[in-house]
Parts: C-alpha cells; sequence; structure tokens
C-alpha cells in the first residue's frame, strides 16, 4: 500500500530535487525524496522524455515552489528582472533571494519559508527596528533584520535557531547569534544562492 508523503514532499518528488520545504525534516533521513527519487502517482513508468518547453516548465516550477510563490508573482519578478542591468535570470533569482520570508528562513528564525512566511505576517520580524508583516519585503543592504522586542517573539526564534543548529548562515549577511539579529551587508550574487535551477531556461520560457 502506497505510504502518505503529504502535499509538499511531493511537489519535490514532481520536480526531482529536493526543495527543502518542510523545514528540519529535509535534513534527515526522513525526507521522501532521499528514500524515493521518481515522481509521485501510479503510473510514473509511463511518462515518456520532456520536450523543450517541458524543461523550461519544470525549471520555473521549482523556483516558484522553492520560494513559495504564485505565477502572477513570478511574471512581475521576472518582467523587474528584464528591466535591471546584467543577466536577467540572476537578477530574478538574487531578487527572490532578496525576499524577506527567504531570509528570515536562511537565518534559522523559522525552519522553512512557509513558516517563515506566518512568523512576519504574526508580526513577530522587525526590519530596522519597525514591523515589517509583508514576506515579499526585499531586503537591501544595511537592512538590520531581528525579532519584534517582545519575549514571545524572541524565544520563538531563539528555540528555531536551536532546531537548526548547523546551517550555514549566506555569506552576504552579518549574523549575531546572541541577540539574534542579522544585518545585510550586500546583495547576494548567483554563488551565493542554492535554489537547484536553471536560470536560463526559465528565462527562454518567460522571454517568449
Ligand atoms: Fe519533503 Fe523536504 Fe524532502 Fe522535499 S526536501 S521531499 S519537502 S522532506
Amino acid at each position: 500500500m502506497a505510504r502518505y508523503i503529504g502535499p509538499q514532499c511531493r511537489l519535490c518528488r514532481r520536480e526531482g530535487e529536493k526543495l527543502f520545504l518542510k523545514g528540519i525534516r529535509c535534513d534527515t533521513v526522513k525526507c521522501a525524496i532521499t528514500k524515493r527519487k521518481y515522481p509521485p502517482g501510479q503510473f510514473t513508468w509511463g511518462r515518456g522524455k520532456l520536450s523543450k518547453y517541458g524543461i523550461q516548465f519544470r525549471e520555473k516550477q521549482k523556483a516558484k515552489r522553492f520560494y513559495g510563490i504564485l505565477e502572477r508573482q513570478f511574471q512581475n519578478y521576472f518582467r523587474k528582472a528584464e528591466r535591471q542591468k546584467g543577466n536577467t535570470g540572476e537578477n530574478l533569482l538574487a531578487m527572490l533571494e532578496r525576499r524577506l520570508d527567504n531570509v528570515v528562513c536562511l537565518l534559522s528564525f523559522a525552519m522553512s519559508r512557509k513558516s517563515a512566511r506566518q512568523l512576519i505576517r504574526h508580526g513577530h520580524i522587525t526590519v530596522n527596528n519597525k514591523k515589517v508583516d509583508v514576506p515579499s519585503y526585499l531586503v537591501k543592504v544595511g537592512d538590520i533584520i531581528k525579532p519584534k522586542n517582545s519575549e514571545e517573539s524572541i524565544n520563538i526564534v531563539k528555540a528555531n535557531g536551536e532546531l537548526a543548529k548547523g546551517r550555514n548562515i549566506p555569506a552576504w549577511v552579518e549574523f549575531k547569534t546572541d541577540i539574534p539579529e542579522a544585518v545585510i551587508t550586500q546583495l547576494p550574487t548567483r554563488e551565493d544562492i542554492s535554489v537547484p535551477v536553471q536560470e536560463q531556461l526559465i528565462v527562454e520560457l518567460c522571454s517568449k
């Protein structure tokens, strides 16, 4: 009998990549994709080779799922990335990486991007000492990210930090564990971004 693996793990298995959507579970042997790296469903053996469009589409889906954003938002990011100087694909990923929910997750203030969004919406996170409850806020150089100055917020962030001990903090952020707080020291480059996608394929698809 097929075992239920949960909707998020199904997304990873569909894309054939670990998308780290379930927090601490993703780093353990319980990760569904570690156990079974083939798509979910009963008749997966029947799926043929992907077309060029199919490969490009899957890369876009992977990026959307990794950052937890919808199609319309993704298109908006893409249009903005196109208008910026430089490589559109890298601009796009850098923008997604700068989202506050992603940064909160990378700092281990929350265990996953989904729980980071919840933490932000509930007003537990401040940027430059002001509450920011918009997960799509784009951090910039000099921003100070920390929990709200309340016992509850600090305790939640510290507890998550304990659970996620050992996670790498991004090089573009200066992190102080004792407070805890982080300062954005530079904007992320492609080398700093771990999302498992080929951005050029996304650009080819979205530019059509
Ligand atoms: Fe599930 Fe996380 Fe593994 Fe994806 S990476 S299959 S969300 S446990």
